[in-house]
């Protein structure tokens, strides 16, 4: 038997009794548990077997209740939160007590936001508390944009997905972090730069070195098919080079046919950037699934989306 279900009512009964139900967002699928229940908490961290020096990302109904959960609110936060939520902007920022310190591994911030999906969004105004929810995948594996995805990774350990079809963004939130009430770029995302400067001014990213390395959305391998892949911006070379494989190809927009490849997904006929996004990592869930000795991926071009998809693409393809 199935366990995904549109039953919004099951899914709180679970939630209520400290148990973990998969949630739809516009990002990815979310392996949620209740902030306050340290059984939920640690039963996501076993179930993803992600390190617990990895915090998680708070979930709430509303940017009314942000409040509730931060104990500062610099003056460019509550521009973005009203500028974006709900969707996928994720802001840390300094927690209030009540926060344990199970969620944001020991730190004094914690990550906050509200998603947007009309199904989510339901479910949390329904609920006496925020949830906790990172990408329903394995650690380091592909992150889940289809209710069937997370199935796949945990139907022996979890007895719900709720149902909201597929993630209509695709990739992860964007994450600032505020450093003398600066806003700072802390991992790239479904929210592109441009967008976030249009309301704040120029924003920095930060780079690799300068975080924790422990930080998983920078990791440098993360979102990894099983299969080896690489990223490059010569396809033609690339091919070649890679003739006597079975090769799987992740391209942008362009159908190009070649003897030597089984299997190709194309992420935008018509080049659009975010359906490129929504695309992607079921893309690379069928490429992994072809047993293919190499998927070959295109780089897309470096700007708005375009370069978080080559972020999370660059650390797929990290050995
Ligand atoms: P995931 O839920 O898998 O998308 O990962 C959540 C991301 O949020 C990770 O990359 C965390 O490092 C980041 N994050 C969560 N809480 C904090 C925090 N307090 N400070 C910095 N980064 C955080
Ligand atoms: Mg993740």
């Amino acid at each position: 038997m199935s366990i995904i279900s549109k039953d919004i009512s099951k899914a709180i009964e679970l939630l209520n009794n400290d148990e973990l139900v998969a949630i739809p967002t516009e990002t990815v699928y979310g392996l949620a548990g209740n902030i306050f229940s340290e059984n939920a908490v640690k039963s996501i961290f076993k179930t993803k077997k992600r390190p617990s020096f990895n915090p998680l990302i708070v979930h709430i109904a509303s940017k009314n209740r942000l409040s509730n959960i931060v104990s500062y609110i610099p003056i460019k936060a509550q521009l973005l939160a009203d500028a974006f939520w709900p969707g996928p902007i994720t802001l840390v920022l300094p927690k209030k007590e009540i926060i344990p310190d199970l969620i944001t591994s020991g730190k004094p911030t914690v990550a906050v936001r509200v998603p947007n999906h009309p199904i989510t969004l339901q479910l949390l105004n329904q609920l006496e508390f925020p949830l906790a929810a990172p990408s329903a995948n394995p650690f380091s594996n592909i992150s889940p944009t289809k209710p069937e995805h997370v199935e796949n990774y945990f139907k022996h350990d979890i007895k719900m997905v709720l149902d909201g079809g597929p993630c209509k963004r695709g990739i992860e939130s964007t994450i600032i972090g505020f450093e003398k009430d600066e806003p700072i770029i802390y991992r790239l995302g479904s929210t592109p730069i441009e967008e976030i400067e249009r309301v704040i001014g120029k924003i920095s990213i930060k780079n690799k070195e300068e975080i924790s390395p422990k930080a998983p959305g920078m990791l440098e391998r993360h979102y990894a098919p099983k299969t080896k892949t690489i990223l490059t911006d010569d396809l033609t070379k690339s091919i070649k080079f890679h003739s006597d494989k079975r090769i799987g190809l992740l391209i942008f927009n362009d159908i190009l046919n070649d003897d030597n490849i089984q299997f190709k997904v194309v992420l935008s006929e018509g080049s659009n950037l975010y359906e490129a996004a929504s695309k992607l990592y079921d893309a690379l869930h069928q490429l992994d699934e072809q047993e293919l000795d190499i998927i070959i991926a295109e780089k897309l071009p470096n700007y708005g989306l375009g370069k978080s998809i080559n972020d999370r693409l660059s650390r797929a393809t990290k050995c």
